[in-house]
């Protein structure tokens, strides 16, 4: 079994940008593994119609990468695949990548204070580092629906689009009026024959105001890079200084937010009833705010239904809605992902052969989203509360490996060959990060995917700049070395 310095499990944006960061460190004994035959992670997994990214590319990119090549201010699925494809090249990841291999287990050795990572097909790997950056939205979920199983026409989720089926003429439901299903559906309504949109609770939606860039625009930002850099900025800002403070409760962001979603659903729907169906009757920014200029707009067409009525089961010709059959060819689930128990499609192992499974039965946990006690060596990249609602999940990964090769030049410069995060540093970081999650919108609500339970176990509460300050050094007064 071949040893390396580091595995990163994953390549998506979070574990191309760790290797290319261990690249830039002088530290280039790793490999990076993937389950599937390509780099790319959602953008691989995602090729829904009308896939594409809820924050402009200029700032859902990497810093050290900028791409004058965007065709659109929120770039579709296939230009950003291929963003990732190129900036793998560009860093020689591919040396490093193990593709089509699924790692299922991850062991510690405390003797050695190495992993051992084995994958489904008997494969195994040994490191000291183990890097996981799987993501937080990559198990797709579809509720038990009753009698799916005998549903005769074709169905699947929105993270595994059957691209050979064809839905043209086709009666279709879409099951989730999320950020999935707001793509979809006006990808498809000009499509399909009939299409129904399942709708259990409406949401807030911002416009979009989605544009090409225009030619001067591309050439400008090319010959003067300030300028890409200061549109950076301005996007940055817009999420910091308005939908930030919206989310922590500031009454006047918070005011200004949801004018601006009101407006951007009374601008497209005139008939009063329609829009109180599709008024939120929960607090915004408890769940993901939206951003759309097409779904309104398709909802209005001939051939589109919106179904509030629960699925009550599915028969062999459609699904059951308030006692009546509505027949369907096609069933899309956007139903989102299974997002806890986090790390579930990986059993990990730590000190005493514990399951980190077990250590996070009521939630997960870790110090800055990215160490747990108990798991020497372990780094989770996009880990527990670090997801974002309001920016780009860039900025926080890239503070995440910036940190984590702090710690592993550490280790190296010291010949030391284990660390681990005190049990006090993680409670004391928890109860303080609880603390203000508990004033904040992804509170008001009962259900979501940010939430484990009572807790919110996906979100962080500050700002991209705290976050990438308080990582900026890491604080060995909270960890323990040998
Ligand atoms: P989601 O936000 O979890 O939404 C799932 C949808 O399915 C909701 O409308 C939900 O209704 C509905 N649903 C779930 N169970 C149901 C049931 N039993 N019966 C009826 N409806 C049900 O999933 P998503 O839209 O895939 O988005 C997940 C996350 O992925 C987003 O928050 C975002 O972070 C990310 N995402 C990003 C992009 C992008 O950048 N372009 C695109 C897509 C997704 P309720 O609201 O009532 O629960």
């Amino acid at each position: 079994m071949k040893k390396y310095q580091a595995v990163i499990v994953g390549a998506g944006f979070s574990g191309m940008c760790m290797g290319i960061k261990l690249k830039a460190a002088g530290l280039n004994d790793f490999v990076i593994i993937e389950k599937a035959h390509d780099v790319g992670g959602t953008w691989r997994e995602n090729t829904y119609p009308g896939a594409e990214c809820d924050i402009p590319s200029a700032l859902y990119s990497y810093s050290f990468e900028h791409n004058d090549e965007w065709e659109y201010k929120w770039s579709g699925q296939a230009q950003i695949l291929k963003y990732q494809q190129d900036t793998a090249v560009k860093y020689g990841l591919t040396e490093h990548l193990v593709l089509g291999c699924e790692i299922n287990k991850a062991v510690f050795d405390e003797a050695t204070a190495e992993w051992t990572l084995s994958a489904a097909s008997g494969q195994q790997f040994q490191a000291q580092h183990f890097i996981c950056a799987v993501g937080q939205l990559h198990i797709p979920a579809i509720p038990p629906f009753s009698n799916l199983q005998e549903f005769e026409g074709d169905h699947f989720h929105s993270a595994e689009w059957d691209h050979a089926v064809e839905l043209a003429g086709k009666r279709v439901a879409v099951i989730g009026n999320a950020a999935s299903a707001v793509q979809i559906v006006p990808a498809i309504v000009d499509k399909v024959e009939q299409l129904t949109v399942f709708q259990r609770s409406p949401n807030w939606m911002l416009p979009k105001v989605d544009r090409p860039y225009t030619s001067w625009e591309q050439r400008l930002s090319r010959k003067i890079p300030l300028l890409a850099r200061f549109y950076r900025f301005s996007i940055w800002i817009f999420g910091e200084w308005l939908i930030l403070p919206a989310l922590r409760g500031n009454r006047l962001a918070n005011w200004v937010v949801g004018v601006l979603c009101r407006r951007n659903l009374s601008k497209a729907i005139k008939d009063p009833e329609l829009r109180r169906v599709l008024t939120p009757d929960y607090p915004l920014g408890a769940k993901r705010i939206l951003f759309g200029d097409t779904y309104y707009p398709a909802l209005l067409r001939d051939n589109v239904a919106l179904q509030t009525e629960p699925v009550e089961s599915f028969t062999p010709e459609g699904i059951r809605v308030a006692g009546q059959e509505i027949p369907f060819d096609v069933v899309v689930f956007a139903t989102g992902f299974q997002t806890n128990p986090f790390l579930a499609s990986i059993e990990v192992r730590g000190s005493g052969g514990q399951l980190l499974s077990e250590h996070w039965r009521d939630g997960a946990y870790a110090y800055l989203g990215i160490a747990t006690h108990g798991f020497p060596n372990l780094y989770m990249m996009y880990g527990p509360n670090t997801n974002l609602g309001h920016s780009s999940i860039l900025l926080m990964i890239e503070a995440q490996a910036d940190y984590i090769v702090q710690c592993m030049q550490a280790l190296k410069g010291q010949a030391l060959v284990s660390i681990e995060v005190k049990a006090g540093a993680e409670q004391s970081y928890n109860e303080q990060l609880q603390q203000r999650l508990s004033d904040m919108a992804f509170n008001q609500i009962d259900k979501s995917w940010y939430k484990d339970g009572d807790r919110i176990t996906n979100n962080w509460a500050g700002g991209t700049l705290e976050y990438a300050r308080l990582l900026r050094e890491v604080d060995w007064t909270s960890f323990d070395t040998r």
